[in-house]
């Protein structure tokens, strides 16, 4: 069984590794320009249970922490460089609503804990480095026998010979008629690239976020929520303006460079869509502000999906 994913960015791969578990299966990848060019690879790699305004613990959340820490592990056996920093996120309130969720949080579960009154540390919380893990995911999927196909799918009907197509395709997903009910809406995301040592020892979420893997010479500061906007390109000084706040804790540090993608978010809820949209053709998008917590749990359950309904064994 040959399947067609479109899309190389946390999706795309998060699937490509449950489906190449099974030895019955080929899997090859179509990616318009290059693995993470999308939203991934501008992610600035906070990996935790309490994204979001309402900073609740999201659904699922131990059971999808658990399948990407296994990606995680698989990604750092195909790459020198350090991937991830799984020594918590610190999380500082902004409101009084959120310092008495992550109270709460801190009481009901066991990796929270209230250092100050407005001030967490989410033991659980993982800064990952988006860049590097995209490249130690897509070299192990190499190994297993995925093939990278580097052209944009303008048609469906360019695939017709593969037994089954899945469109993850992040953004470009809108270009495909197949997913036009879908109900999703777009947001693009900005994120800055500084110089040196970041201002905190660990990653931060207050207004805005730092995120860092520590001792790196790089760190992150981000990230927007743009509602309306042109493209998807970085505009630094929007970005610059947005990120005022955040940007004001790391004064001594130069900008080196300004990131942009589009997060693909339901509107009814946040998890992501995993839906058979014709004969032998799924979608998997969706993923918000938390590709990283779901796209291995819900690829998991694609491949699943997709493996079940054409009686594929492993
Ligand atoms: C600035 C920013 C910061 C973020 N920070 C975090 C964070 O800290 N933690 C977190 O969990 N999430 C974060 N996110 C969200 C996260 O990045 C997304 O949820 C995730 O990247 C979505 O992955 P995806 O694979 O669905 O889409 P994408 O990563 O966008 O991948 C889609 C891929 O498909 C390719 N493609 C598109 N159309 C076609 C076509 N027609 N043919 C072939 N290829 C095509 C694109 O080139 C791209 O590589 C952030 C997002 C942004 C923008």
């Amino acid at each position: 069984m040959h399947i067609a994913i479109i899309g190389g960015g946390f999706a795309g791969l998060g699937l490509a590794y449950f489906l190449t578990e099974s030895k019955r299966v080929r899997v090859t990848i179509f990616e318009a320009l290059s693995p993470g060019a999308g939203a991934s690879g501008a992610a600035c790699g906070l990996l935790h249970p309490y994204p979001g305004l309402g900073a609740r613990r999201s659904k699922l959340a131990s059971e999808a922490l658990a399948v990407t820490k296994q990606l995680l592990r698989f990604a750092e056996g195909f790459t020198p460089k350090i991937i991830s920093c799984q020594t918590g996120i610190l999380r500082q309130s902004v409101n009084t609503e959120q310092q008495a969720t992550l109270t709460s949080h801190a009481q009901e579960w066991g990796d929270v804990e209230q250092l100050e009154h407005n001030l967490f540390l989410i033991h659980s919380g993982i800064t990952v480095h988006s860049k590097n893990y995209i490249e130690g995911l897509s070299q192990g999927l190499k190994m297993r026998g995925v093939a990278w196909e580097y052209q944009k799918i303008e048609d469906l009907q360019q695939l017709d010979s593969f037994d089954g197509i899945v469109i993850a395709a992040g953004y470009g997903v809108r270009s495909f008629p197949k997913c036009n009910a879908l109900k999703v809406k777009f947001l693009k995301g900005q994120a800055l690239s500084l110089a040196g040592d970041a201002p905190i020892e660990k990653s931060l979420i207050s207004k805005g976020y730092i995120a860092h893997l520590e001792n790196g010479a790089t760190f992150e500061v981000g990230a927007t929520y743009e509602r309306t906007f042109l493209d998807d390109k970085p505009d630094l000084e929007t970005a610059k303006g947005l990120l005022a706040e955040p940007l004001g804790k790391c004064r001594e540090s130069e900008i080196l460079a300004c990131k942009a993608g589009v997060r693909v978010c339901p509107l009814e809820h946040y998890l992501p869509i995993t839906e058979k949209v014709a004969e032998n053709v799924y979608v998997f998008t969706g993923l918000g502000s938390r590709g990283l917590l779901y796209h291995g749990y819900f690829g998991r359950a694609l491949c699943q999906a997709i493996l079940s309904k054409n009686r594929v064994l492993g």
